[in-house]
């Protein structure tokens, strides 16, 4: 069952965009310094400030950002669930498998 639009857009309005929590530094001095994201749905760029969401810390090599950007264009909201490593690569997590709460679209 989707959640309506409304309700996770305020959601989205209520938690901390992504830019205020970069850059993320590893325990070993590597830093990540934030990525672009793209919308799911008509594939124009998202500015890191309207990704809003959580950067936690999964171990010393990699974090989890949990975080959903918002679209202008076509008012739609993409997740972007990454598992960001130490190369500072951002690799897609399959979260919503095992979630199943939302109707994520997944980022190229
Ligand atoms: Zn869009």
């Amino acid at each position: 069952m989707n959640k309506p639009l409304q309700i996770e857009q305020f959601e989205w309005s209520q938690s901390q965009p992504i830019s205020q929590q970069l850059p993320y530094t590893f325990t070993n001095g590597l830093v990540f310094n934030g990525l672009n994201g793209q919308c799911g749905n008509c594939g124009q760029l998202i500015r890191p400030d309207d990704i809003h969401g959580s950067i936690s810390t999964l171990s010393a090599e990699r974090c989890l950002m949990v975080a959903k950007g918002y679209c202008y264009y076509c008012d739609t909201l993409t997740c972007f669930n990454f598992i960001i490593d130490q190369e500072g690569q951002a690799q897609v997590v399959d979260i919503e498998k095992s979630a199943a709460a939302d109707n994520c679209t997944k980022p190229n």
